[in-house]
C-alpha cells in the first residue's frame, strides 16, 4: 500500500483510497427471509411467479363483456366472485358477475365497472358511466413477470425488500456472510461503565458507541475491551483482533502524544495507508492493513470517533459487506440562523438542527459548543453542518451545506 506521509489528506482522497483497496467478502449462505434481515444479497433474485398471478379486479363492482352494453338493457347478476373464491359457473350472455377487489375476473370479462357507476334495478344493474376495454382489471404479470430479476446482488435486505420476496413466495435467499469486526479502546484513563472512577479516570464512551453502530450496520462485533497504553498489551490486542476479524477498530492513541503507540504498532504488524485527515473533528484517524484484516484507528475524543466512524468506517463496511457502491450522502443547502466559528484548513462537520421554517425553507442552527468532547451534541442534532475546507467563520444568515443524519445515529 502506498503510504501517505505528506501532511493532512482530504476526506475525499481518504475515502477514495480506502474504497479502492477494499474488496467485498465472497462467502455466501442461504437463509430464511426472517433471518436475512439486514443481510446483503449474494446475487440476482429471480421471480418464480407472475405478480399478480392472475387477472383480477381492482374495484368492488361488476365484471362485464363489452358487447352486452350495446343494447342498454339492464344486466342481471349471474354470480359472485370474491378474493380467494373465483366464479367458475356459467356466465350467460347479457348478464354480469358481481366482483370484489382482488377476485380473479371470470373468463371472458373485458372490464370491471365500479359499483358507484351502476344503478341497482332489482337483481340487475344498469351502467351509468362510459366503460372502456380492460378498465379496472389488473393484468397477470403487470407488476413482475415470472423469470425477471426482482433484486440484484449487493442489496441490503430490509422492510422494502423482504416483503417483496415474501409476495413472490420466495422463502429463502442467498446472502453474503456477516462481517466480523473486532473493537477495543485504548487508554490508561478509561474505565468501563459500572465501575467507580478513580482520580483522573473517565468512562469509556467509544467502545460502547462503536459497538452500537456496528450492531446497527449488521456486523458481528467482537469486543476486546479496554487496552492499556502499553506497547506489549496493545500489540497483543492487535494480533488477537486481526486473527478473529475482517476489520479491527481501535480508538485513542493515534495522536502524537507519548502514550500514542497505535501507529507504530500498525507499522510494525502491517501497513499504514493514511493517518491524519484534513477534517474536524477527526484529524487523527488511521487506516491501514493488518495481515488478515483492515484497520481503522479512531481518534480518542468521542465526537471525533463517531464522526470518523460515520464518514469513513461506515462506507468501508458497506463496501466490504458487498453492498453496491453507496451514493454520496445527500447534502442540501440551508440558511444558517446562528453564527459558526470555523478556521480555514479542514473540512468541518459541526452538529446542527435543521428544520423547515414557516416559508417552507430549510434553516439550520448550531447545537452550540462544538468541542470534540461534547458528545451530547449528537443527541441534540439531526444533521451535520458541512463547512468547506477553505471556509472561515460563518455569519448568521449565510448559506451552508447540511447532511441529514442517516439511521446510524437514530434511536
Ligand atoms: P488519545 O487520542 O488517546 O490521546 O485521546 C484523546 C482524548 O480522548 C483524551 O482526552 C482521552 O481521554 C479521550 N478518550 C480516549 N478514548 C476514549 C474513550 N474510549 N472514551 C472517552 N474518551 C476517550
Ligand atoms: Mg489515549
Amino acid at each position: 500500500m502506498e503510504a501517505f506521509t505528506a501532511g493532512l489528506i482530504s476526506l475525499d482522497d481518504a475515502l477514495n483510497t480506502l474504497l479502492a483497496r477494499i474488496t467485498p467478502v465472497q462467502q455466501q449462505e442461504t437463509l430464511s427471509l426472517a433471518d436475512a434481515a439486514g443481510r446483503v444479497t449474494a446475487g440476482d433474485v429471480i421471480s418464480p411467479v407472475d405478480v399478480p398471478p392472475f387477472d383480477n379486479s381492482a374495484m368492488d363492482g361488476y365484471a362485464l363483456r363489452l358487447a352486452d352494453l350495446t343494447s342498454g338493457a339492464p344486466l342481471p347478476v349471474a354470480g359472485k366472485a370474491f378474493a380467494g373464491s373465483p366464479y367458475s359457473g356459467e356466465w350467460p350472455a347479457g348478464t354480469c358477475i358481481r366482483i370484489m377487489t382482488g377476485a380473479p375476473v371470470p373468463a371472458g370479462c373485458e372490464a370491471v365497472v365500479m359499483q358507484e357507476q351502476t344503478e341497482q334495478i332489482g337483481n340487475a344493474i344498469r351502467v351509468t358511466a362510459a366503460v372502456s376495454d380492460g378498465q379496472n382489471i389488473r393484468r397477470v404479470g403487470e407488476d413482475i413477470r415470472q423469470g425477471t430479476r426482482v433484486l440484484s446482488g449487493g442489496i441490503k435486505l430490509g422492510a422494502a425488500e423482504l416483503p417483496l420476496l415474501a409476495s413472490l413466495g420466495v422463502a429463502q435467499v442467498s446472502v453474503l456472510r456477516k462481517l466480523r469486526v473486532a473493537l477495543f479502546s485504548t487508554g490508561d484513563e478509561l474505565q468501563p461503565v459500572g465501575q467507580p472512577l478513580a482520580a483522573g479516570q473517565i468512562y469509556d464512551t467509544n467502545r460502547f458507541a462503536v459497538q452500537l453502530m456496528l450492531n446497527k450496520l449488521g456486523c458481528e462485533a467482537i469486543d476486546l475491551g479496554i487496552i492499556r497504553d502499553d506497547p506489549a498489551a496493545l500489540r497483543a490486542a492487535f494480533i488477537e483482533a486481526d486473527s478473529r476479524a475482517d476489520v479491527v477498530i481501535s480508538s485513542g492513541g493515534v495522536s502524537v502524544g507519548e502514550a500514542d503507540y497505535t501507529r507504530s504498532i500498525l507499522e510494525e504488524l502491517g501497513e499504514v495507508g493514511f493517518w491524519k485527515l484534513a477534517m474536524k473533528p477527526g484529524k487523527p484517524f488511521a487506516f491501514g492493513r493488518l495481515p488478515h484484516s483492515w484497520f481503522c484507528g479512531l481518534p480518542g475524543n468521542p465526537v471525533s470517533a463517531v464522526v470518523t466512524f460515520y464518514q469513513l468506517v461506515q462506507p468501508l463496511l458497506s463496501k466490504l459487506s458487498g453492498q453496491l457502491a453507496p451514493a454520496l450522502p445527500p447534502r442540501q443547502r440551508a440558511r444558517c440562523t446562528t453564527a459558526l466559528k470555523k478556521s480555514p484548513g479542514r473540512l468541518d462537520f459541526q452538529r446542527g438542527v435543521v428544520q423547515r421554517n414557516a416559508a417552507g425553507e430549510l434553516e439550520v442552527s448550531s447545537t452550540g459548543h462544538q468541542g470534540s468532547h461534547i458528545f451530547s451534541s449528537f443527541h441534540q442534532a439531526n444533521c451535520f453542518i458541512v463547512l468547506e475546507q477553505d471556509r472561515g467563520n460563518v455569519n448568521a444568515g449565510e448559506w451552508v451545506e447540511i447532511e441529514p443524519f442517516n439511521a446510524l445515529l437514530e434511536g
